[in-house]
């Protein structure tokens, strides 16, 4: 009988058992129950890749025991002598092995039958197949390959059955504990059984997320072979110790490569993996935390690496390969040396990009590289000879990497459907003086379905080269940097607060964008808070992007103000209980992250730890008053009020409010969850009421809005504390303070 025949025989056999399709029917049904309760904040996220990760979980579990149980049962019934006497015993662990790989595949196409379906009929236009089959074929039956090997493995190893189950059982706990580890930063490598999938979009490309699942599940595949193919050169044989087993089993040749290869090859995916780099961790000492889920930075002239040299102007083309993944580009720079000594010449460029060739005033020269600095940032110098002025050309190619030190999560890249670099992976930038009538222009060259948004200055479209589409940039006076943002957009324009607004939203988004009225909330909030604040400080234009799911949050800089993809949704799909202002989506969360522009971004309300000030509790504030007069009183009372005086009534009944001495004896990781939620409840819901309180103990909305107005006008671009705060409306802790 041949090899594969006998396989045939023993997926049979193993089909034929009632067992077998009880741990099929119960991970089917869990997939089923996970599919139908579902949460996330895209569609994808609530109706696919969440069910898939949980029932992760679920299949891993159910299969650890499976994969136990059949390699145990000879053992326990005495029936490993008869068998492995009468069959090649490394033959007979391999097929039993890959008959439940066979059962694996079984369980993950029965629940496609349900999924499939199910996904489509759920997330409607946004469905996208690749993400389907990475959240069930890679996420989901992944997890249970590596059970099955790494079960199998550890029987083996221990011949130990409890000490084989324990060690799973800890190791599939582990998968689950490193979502809370922040402060270790764990690998997204190390996510064996749901990976780090989070936020998939539901209008353009997860590409950068499926390349990070690809190496997940490389790497996971590798040592889970590795630990199996020590647990197979360990298998026992009769009559012989671990030692003379190992031998024995040895002897094939194919056991101890694969072994070897599995180790060498899962080391090597780990310490090569090319999605993220080795930059510093950032030092935060001297930002200022708002916060708010909105990133923000105060500027101040920074020192440069070389204060002697003088940028004058610069200048690049560049290619971008959406099918290669890469880039290439030449910058031409001019500057000017103080000295007319020799210097140094520091160059910041992002890790993954090399500078292929230097020029200096037409000679060859070289760059060096240096130290990894933050932020994906990789130091480089070249040597200048003495001169008065120079221009200087440079050669950069390669990929785009990841900052490793926050969260692993992968942002920036190229791919055919979207493009984000940051703006040292678009030119290679010099840490010298900028002058201010320095001319910084370019030249971007694009696959021709792509549309480039700026950060900082303007495109034109110029002509179609090879299926792909010239841009000409202009960048403004001063500036030798900007990120690039490239994707199918629409835009629509319109102009509010003085302003002329450029929307820019994913294609996809068309409807959701014309369902929600967006323009006409964007257009008249942004009216609305310009009148009763101030304006903001963006000059005559401001563009507003939408960023995919997977960047959670926004930025503003530049003239762009920029949120994901959830807060231009008509629905949020996070379950109601757990929306929070800064999440879900919907007109309450477009409207809350615009409040945004004027209480956290154009100024900064400051967190302090004592008080419950903060930017979001004088933006949900902002928000209520907008809605009030926009849409009416009832529906301000039912979305805000309601919600704010619940959230004051739980903490107020809370446990651990009344009794804070119990917090002590927690854990703290315990305490911070427990306090984290209060967190919440003061910045979200009590501060909220307490302004209310002060606007009623100031005899009106209006009153209170122009010392607010006086507020915001006097702390442009600064911080503001809640002394600021109480100083400017004549209110004191005590008037605002709920009883
Ligand atoms: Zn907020």
């Amino acid at each position: 009988m041949d090899a594969l025949a006998k396989l045939a025989r023993e997926v049979r056999r193993m089909l034929g058992e009632r067992l077998t399709w009880l741990i099929i029917a119960l991970t089917v049904a869990g997939a089923v129950w996970f599919s139908l309760n579902g949460a996330g904040r895209t569609a994808s996220d609530a109706f696919i890749v969440n069910a898939a990760q949980n029932s992760a979980f679920l299949g891993a579990f159910l299969f650890t025991l499976f994969s136990l149980t059949q390699f145990h049962r000879d053992f326990k019934n005495n029936t490993d002598i008869i068998i492995l006497t009468s069959t090649d015993p490394i033959h007979h662990q391999l097929r039993r092995t890959l008959a439940l790989i066979c059962v694996a595949i079984v369980t993950t196409l029965l629940i496609s039958l349900f999924a499939l379906p199910f996904g489509i009929a759920k997330t409607g236009d946004y469905f996208q197949a690749v993400t389907f089959m990475t959240a069930w074929f890679m996420i989901f039956f992944g997890a249970l390959v590596f059970a099955v090997l790494l079960s199998a493995g550890f029987y083996m190893l221990t011949k130990r059955v409890e000490a084989a189950f324990l060690i799973m059982a800890g190791l599939i706990l582990l998968s689950k504990l490193l979502e809370n580890m922040f402060a270790l930063n764990p690998s997204y490598l190390f996510y064996w059984v749901q990976t780090t999938a989070d936020s998939f979009s539901d209008l353009i490309t997860n590409q950068f997320q499926i390349d990070m699942i690809i190496w997940n599940r490389l790497f996971c595949l590798l040592v889970s072979l590795g630990i199996w193919a020590l647990g197979l050169s360990s298998f026992r044989r009769y009559g012989r110790g671990l030692p003379g087993s190992f031998l024995v089993n040895c002897r094939r040749a194919w056991i101890p490569v694969l072994l070897v290869a599995a180790i060498f090859l899962s080391g090597f995916s780990y310490a090569y993996e090319p999605i993220f780099d080795d930059s510093k961790p950032m030092d935060f000492s001297g930002m200022l935390s708002s916060g708010t889920g909105i990133a923000t930075s105060v500027s101040s002239a920074p020192e440069v690496g070389n204060p002697n040299l003088t940028l004058t102007g610069k200048s690049f083309t560049l290619d971008i390969d959406g099918k290669g993944r890469a880039l290439s580009g030449t910058a031409k720079y001019k500057l000017e040396n103080a000295t007319s000594e020799a210097q140094t010449l520091p160059v910041k460029i992002n890790t993954d990009l090399k500078i292929d060739s230097v020029l200096i005033n037409g000679a060859k020269s070289r760059a060096v590289r240096g130290e990894t600095g933050e932020s994906s940032t990789a130091n480089w110098s070249i040597e200048l000879p003495s001169a008065a002025e120079y221009k200087i050309e440079l050669d950069y190619s390669g990929r785009i990497e990841n900052d490793n030190t926050i969260l692993q999560r992968a942002s920036n890249g190229i791919s055919e459907g979207y493009v984000e670099l940051p703006s040292n992976g678009v030119s290679p930038s010099f840490d010298i003086n900028v002058s201010d009538d320095s001319v910084f222009s370019g030249t971007i060259s694009l696959d021709k379905n792509l549309e480039p948004v700026f950060a900082e200055g303007k495109a034109e479209k110029g002509k179609t080269i090879d299926g792909k589409v010239e841009w000409r940039y202009t960048g403004s006076a001063g500036v030798q940097g900007t990120s690039i943002f490239a994707a199918e957009y629409m835009t629509r324009t319109f102009e509010a607060g003085g302003l002329n607004i450029e929307l820019k939203y994913f294609k996809k988004h068309d409807k959701s964008i014309t369902d929600m009225d967006a323009v006409s909330v964007i257009k008249a909030a942004i009216d609305y808070f310009t009148e009763t604040y101030g304006p903001l400080i963006y000059s005559k234009s401001l563009t507003m992007l939408e960023l995919p799911a997977y960047v959670s949050g926004g930025f503003a800089g530049g003239n762009m103000s920029a949120m994901d993809e959830t807060s231009y949704d008509a629905e949020g799909f996070l379950p109601a209980e757990s929306l929070s202002p800064d999440s879900g989506g919907g007109l309450d969360v477009l409207v809350h992250e615009i409040a945004h522009q004027w209480w956290g971004l154009a100024t900064i309300p400051m967190q302090d730890g004592t008080s419950n000030w903060s930017a979001e509790g004088i933006t949900c504030y902002s928000t209520y008053c907008f809605m009030k007069q926009y849409v009416g009183e009832e529906y301000a009372n039912e979305h805000y009020l309601k919600k704010w005086q619940q959230g004051w009534d739980t903490y107020q009944n809370a446990f651990y409010i009344q009794h804070p001495e119990y917090l002590a004896k927690l854990s703290a990781g315990d305490v911070s969850r427990i306090t984290g939620s209060f967190t919440d409840m003061q910045l979200y819901n009590i501060m909220p009421l307490m302004l209310l309180k002060g606007e009623q103990s100031l005899g009106g909305t209006e009153t209170f809005q122009k010392k607010l107005s006086e507020l915001y006008m006097t702390h442009l671009g600064q911080p503001v504390t809640y002394d600021d705060f109480l100083a400017a409306t004549g209110l004191t802790k005590e008037v605002i303070e709920l009883a």
